[in-house]
């Protein structure tokens, strides 16, 4: 069985505003193995965006440990950590926005270009990951010539031109309509059995934590449910694990995708 790829060990996580203290994480621990399709779920405020931004290195943490491949990201210098992310994850996050004022394949080629790929590689493959998101004829256009769905698409595009190991996604289908909802997510998860990706992505959609290979959920700064359910621990084979004459607990689970 895969090793985890993503370890949080008793990761809090406090943020002050002037003299107002808010724990958004309180111990958590989770574990998540290379090329699993993990749905975060739980109320809005529960430190669902805190705990992504956190394990991603977006975000510093106070104490406990987020290793990813390993490698604990907050003790990375800066430098270090941005090329580290640019190479190995991609982000779909609403606030992670596209830059207005150049093209969608510019968009897509920038994690390219920051992780040092020659441009003119970087434009090929751009231009590929476009194609594959169905975009090819809309490369040279700005973000505001686009709408919300195919913007989305772009920043999926630029989310896995790099063959990321992890793409994080943030609420990636709240602001589309369920007809583009569906398409993207789609998308997503041809892109997690076809390419093996590690997808970690936050909603409230309950449609896609059911295509998702099992939903975390969380509550008041804590994981409440692994998503594993209660016999067994991630870093075990939960098919042996599992007792017997027990009913799947991982709803639509799976087949276990190649990592090429
Ligand atoms: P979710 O994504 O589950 O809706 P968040 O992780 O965004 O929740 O927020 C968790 C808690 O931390 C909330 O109470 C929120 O108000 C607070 N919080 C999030 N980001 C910040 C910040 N940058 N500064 C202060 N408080 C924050
Ligand atoms: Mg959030």
């Amino acid at each position: 069985m895969a090793e985890p790829i993503i370890v949080a060990k008793r990761i809090h996580k406090t943020y002050r505003t002037g003299e107002v203290e808010v724990h958004a994480l309180r111990g958590v621990d989770l574990e998540i193995r290379a090329g699993e399709m993990v749905a975060i779920m739980g109320p809005s405020g529960c430190g669902k965006t805190t705990l992504i931004n956190c394990l991603s290195g977006l975000d510093q943490i106070d104490s406990g440990e987020a290793l990813i491949e390993g490698t604990a990201l907050h003790k990375m210098k800066d430098k270090v950590r941005t090329t580290y992310r640019a190479q190995r994850m991609g982000f779909v996050f609403q606030t992670y926005n596209l830059l207005p004022v150049i093209s969608a394949v510019e968009n897509v080629e920038m994690p390219m270009l920051v992780s040092g790929v020659r441009p003119k590689d970087a434009r090929r493959r751009a231009l590929d990951a476009l194609g594959q998101v169905g975009l090819a004829d809309r490369a040279h256009h700005r973000p505001a010539e686009l709408s919300g769905g195919q913007r989305q698409r772009v920043t999926i595009a630029r989310a896995l031109v790099n063959n990321p190991a992890i793409v994080w996604a943030d609420e990636p289908t709240g602001n589309l309509d369920s007809q583009t909802a569906d398409d993207v997510l789609a998308l997503m998860q041809r892109l997690n059995r076809e390419q093996g990706q590690t997808f970690v992505i936050v909603t409230h959609d309950a449609k896609i934590g059911e295509l998702c290979d099992r939903v975390v959920r969380m509550r008041d700064g804590e994981i409440v449910d692994s998503g594993n359910g209660d016999w067994g621990l991630v870093t075990g084979d939960r098919e042996a694990e599992a007792p017997p004459d027990a009913e799947s607990p991982i709803p639509n689970h799976q087949s276990p995708v190649t990592i090429p």
